[in-house]
């Protein structure tokens, strides 16, 4: 279960990129509604050939996700978001959280109660779940750690102890085959937070 859900979620996200590099700026726009603003920028990219070293990395990861079996989705490849302007503060937090199929519940937290990061409630919670540990996708801050549908989405899960070694040696191939120049996201594709 935790295979299928964590990988069709991160082939999703590889559709809607492979999609927005043979699209046109303004087709892209329309075709993808929730984040039409995001959307045209990274087709005008691609179609500006500012992009070409995207798909092959992106492909090499796919390959990567596939092998394991992981309770969450991984972040995309940080080279990958920096290069197609996630990070960028052009952006509304609501469209790149949408690109990203966050929910939206996750989304007005994040927003509107300024939770940039795991922080005292979710540990609170954690301590209350009868769990000993939590996952989430890197970059992603769930609104609850109940959260449902960020758990159907495979953004968040709890997990058990052994299952830290499974995420720590996706983290390890990912720095081997994927090497990029941003120390600070270096070998950081999930958040764990442990009692
Ligand atoms: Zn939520």
């Amino acid at each position: 279960m935790h295979l299928s859900k964590c990988s069709h979620s991160f082939s999703e996200l590889v559709r809607k990129i492979r999609a927005l590099s043979i699209t046109s700026p303004e087709d892209a726009e329309a075709q993808f509604p929730k984040f039409p603003n995001f959307a045209r920028h990274v087709a005008k990219l691609f179609r500006e050939d500012r992009l070409f070293d995207i798909l092959p990395r992106l492909e090499v990861q796919l390959q990567i996700v596939g092998k394991f079996s992981l309770p969450v989705r991984p972040a995309l490849d940080p080279y990958i978001s920096t290069q197609i302007g996630i990070f960028s503060k052009h952006f509304d937090d609501y469209e790149i959280g949408r690109f990203l199929d966050y929910p939206e519940c996750c989304m007005r937290s994040f927003a509107e109660n300024i939770r940039y990061s795991i922080d005292e409630n979710h540990i609170q919670e954690l301590r209350v779940s009868g769990m000993k540990a939590f996952a989430t996708t890197a970059g992603f801050i769930p609104c609850s750690i109940f959260c449902n549908e960020a758990q159907n989405t495979g953004l968040l899960s709890f997990i058990e102890p052994h299952e830290m070694v499974v995420l720590r040696n996706l983290e390890k191939e990912m720095s081997l085959r994927l090497p990029h120049f941003h120390p600070e996201y270096q070998e950081h594709y999930f958040e764990v937070r442990s009692l």
